[in-house]
């Protein structure tokens, strides 16, 4: 029971990563219509930000925070971060600067930055099964513990023999507890254990209903495994999908690494 469960979280997890062609398809830059038209959303990690060995690690590069900024003005407000992490985490990493986002894969989500009253949450993570998650990580030096309040996750980039373990003590938990609402998310070097009843995906539908989303076409670029839900729901709202890295399936184009990202956004605000 236990390889077994354990078993198909890497399965999957294999299915997803093993699917990367090499072949490069540019983002054909005539794709992106007018930013009068569209709302950009884009996954931080490894996305805008280059991954570092441990998520506290990441940093902003120079003029970032300027291109987001001044493409947040052009599209009258409609960009918005699609993240893991949560709405604070994402506050200390671009401060002073706050962004409209969808935090938490869904979990947490900010429509309005004018005030802090207008966020919107779901109810944390069970105490007691974060305990025992937490538990997972002493398994191993090298395996870091995060406690995003919605989700927990456990990285294992500076673990990497560590990963077959994690995933089987995970199963553990999840068999002893059947009716448990959490799903486990397998990304780059992190196991993520979240709340079942949101994604990035249901997060990026709700935002869209709202001004000044509503009424746009969506362009969405994201790298990881959990972006692929997002992917998946653009052609529903006529919208683009690229992908970071590596390319996904169903995506319109796909960049080679963030900073190709940023260039490509600095080049939306000047064309020429
Ligand atoms: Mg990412």
């Amino acid at each position: 029971m236990k390889s077994e469960l354990a078993e198909m979280a890497l399965d999957q997890k294999r299915t997803i990563l093993d699917d990367e062609t090499p072949e490069t398809v540019p983002v054909p830059h005539a794709l992106v219509p007018h930013l009068d038209e569209i709302a950009i959303l884009l996954d931080i990690d490894g996305t805008l930000l280059d991954l570092m060995p441990t998520p506290r690690e990441v940093w902003v590069p120079p003029g970032l925070s300027e291109t987001l900024n001044r493409l947040t003005e052009r599209t009258s407000g409609a960009l918005a971060l699609v993240s893991g992490r949560s709405l604070n985490d994402i506050d200390l990493i671009f401060a002073p600067d706050v962004f409209r986002a969808v935090a938490g894969h869904g979990a947490e989500m900010r429509l309005s930055v004018d005030s802090e009253a207008d966020d919107v949450h779901a109810p944390p993570l069970d105490k007691e099964l974060k305990r025992r998650l937490a538990a997972i990580a002493k398994l191993s030096p090298g395996i870091l513990l995060e406690d995003k309040g919605y989700s927990l996750a456990l990285h294992y980039r500076l673990a990497p023999h560590a990963e077959r373990a994690i995933y089987e003590s995970v199963s553990l938990i999840r068999a002893d507890l059947p009716n448990a609402p959490i799903e486990v998310l397998p990304g780059k070097f992190v196991c993520e254990i979240k709340h079942s009843g949101f994604t990035k995906a249901s997060g990026v539908r709700e935002l869209m209903k709202h001004e000044p989303f509503s009424g746009r076409r969506p362009l969405f670029i994201g790298d990881d495994v959990t972006d692929e839900t997002v992917f998946a729901i653009m052609p529903d709202m006529d919208g683009l999908a690229f992908s970071v890295g590596r390319r996904a399936m169903g995506v319109n184009g796909h960049f080679d690494a963030p900073s190709d990202v940023r260039a490509f956004l600095a080049r939306l605000l000047d064309p020429r």
